[in-house]
């Protein structure tokens, strides 16, 4: 099955090959027929109506106009249940749009729903939502990756060509490692966080699921930019990231941190990522050794710093402003403490209290203090390693997707952020992109990392990359279950 992809469904809608309507009912039709548990809630009444209105509207130039894609269920969406798959917020309509939501809406995107994913963004198997599991396509015994997986799955299983996500500690680049997608988390900043659910609000950063880096430059086109509303949001100037992608790699100096290729990388992991290094060093890339000595601090770190952040954020979940709440209780205090009790799931109440405790006052400066200043150590690592490089090569996650049931052994759930969190933490850019499979048939993310506000150079890398492999153009066997709108080449 040959992928679809933003370009061709917007080829395909200016020759008329396909309209709109066709293509948003067949997407509509796919998420419905889906076993993998993606949507939280599939808005098709309002798709439809949207995808007829383009039709019927002048051609739009906007290369995204009259496509189907899918929203994280973290982005507030106006009129439409948006519960970050929590019991907490499980009748919280939202009364506006986030920003990035309405971005997308403006350029004429049809959104069909609501993706599926950990509570609050907390996991990185998606098996923490109140909604159950989400199975990756590529093999429905294993998890697609979290806290993104719903979108991730969207896109590996042929539902949408595009799904917005976000990461804080990986959950765009984990997920898309796990589902063979591209997946970028751009700069701390660029795209605005007003109407996103607050996690780490000093980490969380929206991103994208594509197949393709083409792709993700038209989605990050139109996501990403300054906006008042944002008091993190950076003013800097608009970009076209698509401009860039077909310059040369020669010459290009590609940064190798020892300290990602160490104890705990799987082996056929860390063969595939070699061999893509060598692919580079074909495209006119130079290879140099860099050290990201602080690494082995990030995940302590993380796990401080998000669980802090996440502690203060939740308490505006309170029974009183929005959602749930409990049905039996005394006084003001007992409501508060009932409703959170039964709102919020098990990993999330256990963040909270980890936060809350790391915060409190005699513990602040032990835990959340230092682990402050270890996020400014992991940052000046990867500035000194940029006056040698500029760009930062290394697997995405140890290993491939791991078998549900991962909530018994938390800890090695969190080993899994080892390579991601670091960008979160120093809010550099990073993409995870298809770099082959294992023996047993499981999909392999490299990820590139590139200095601040460079993502057209990031997707450059990337691009250039799949245009001389097709690791990115291959498809689970549940691609497009149901019957294809659309003319698809031969299978891949
Ligand atoms: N797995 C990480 C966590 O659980 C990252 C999640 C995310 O990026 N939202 O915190």
């Amino acid at each position: 099955m040959t992928i679809q992809t933003l370009v061709s469904l917007k080829k395909q809608l200016a020759d008329k090959s396909i309209s709109s309507t066709e293509l948003t009912q067949e997407s509509i039709k796919r998420a419905e027929a889906s076993e993998l548990n993606v949507f939280i809630t599939v808005t098709a009444d309002q798709a439809i109506e949207a995808a007829k209105t383009h039709d019927e509207a002048t051609p739009s130039h906007s290369p995204l106009a009259g496509i189907p894609i899918a929203h994280k269920d973290l982005f507030c969406t106006k009129g439409v249940l948006t519960s970050c798959a929590s019991k907490i917020l499980e009748n919280f309509i939202s009364p506006y749009d986030a920003t990035v939501v309405n971005k997308l809406n403006n350029a004429g995107t049809i959104s069909i729903g609501k993706t599926n994913m950990d509570e609050f963004a907390m996991g990185s198997s998606n098996e923490s939502s109140f909604y159950g599991p989400v199975s990756n396509p590529w093999d429905l015994e294993r998890v697609p990756g979290g806290s993104s997986g719903g979108s991730a799955a969207a896109v590996a299983a042929g539902i949408v060509a595009f799904a917005t996500g976000s990461d804080t500690g990986g959950s765009v680049r984990q997920p898309a490692s796990y589902c063979n997608l591209t997946g970028v988390k751009p700069t701390y900043g660029r795209c605005s966080r007003y109407g996103m659910i607050a996690y780490a609000s000093s980490l969380d950063q929206a991103g994208t699921f594509t197949h393709t880096a083409e792709d993700a430059a038209i989605a990050l086109n139109a996501m990403s930019g300054f906006d008042e509303k944002d008091s993190t949001s950076l003013n800097v100037t608009t970009e076209d990231f698509s401009a860039q992608l077909n310059n040369s790699l020669a010459g290009l100096r590609i940064g190798v941190p020892e300290e990602f290729f160490g104890d705990g990388l799987n082996n056929e992991v860390g063969s595939l990522i070699e061999d893509a290094i060598k692919e580079y060093e074909k495209l006119g890339a130079t290879i140099v050794k860099v050290s990201l000595k602080n690494s082995s601090l990030a995940l302590p770190a993380y796990y401080i710093i998000a669980p802090a952040e996440a502690s203060s954020n939740l308490s505006r979940f309170d029974g009183v402003r929005y959602g749930f709440r409990a049905q039996d209780y005394g006084d003001l205090d007992d409501m508060y403490t009932k409703t959170r009790s039964e709102g919020f799931g098990a990993e999330v109440q256990k963040r909270i209290m980890v936060g809350a405790y790391a915060l409190s006052s005699g513990y602040y400066d032990a835990y959340y203090a230092k682990a402050q200043k270890l996020r400014r150590l992991i940052t000046n690592d990867y500035l000194t390693a940029f006056e040698t490089c500029d760009v930062i090569l290394g697997p995405t996650t140890p290993e491939p997707a791991f078998k549900k049931g991962s909530t018994a052994d938390p800890m090695s759930m969190y080993l899994n952020d080892i390579y991601t969190v670091t960008a979160n933490l120093s809010g550099l850019p990073a993409a995870s992109i298809p770099a082959g499979f294992t023996q047993a048939g499981l999909p392999v993310g490299m990820q590139l990392t590139t200095p601040h506000l460079q993502e057209a150079k990031l997707l450059n890398i990337a691009h250039q990359y799949q245009q001389t492999t097709d690791w990115h153009t291959k498809t689970p066997e549940s691609y497009a279950v149901s019957e294809p709108a659309v003319t698809t080449g031969e299978s891949s």
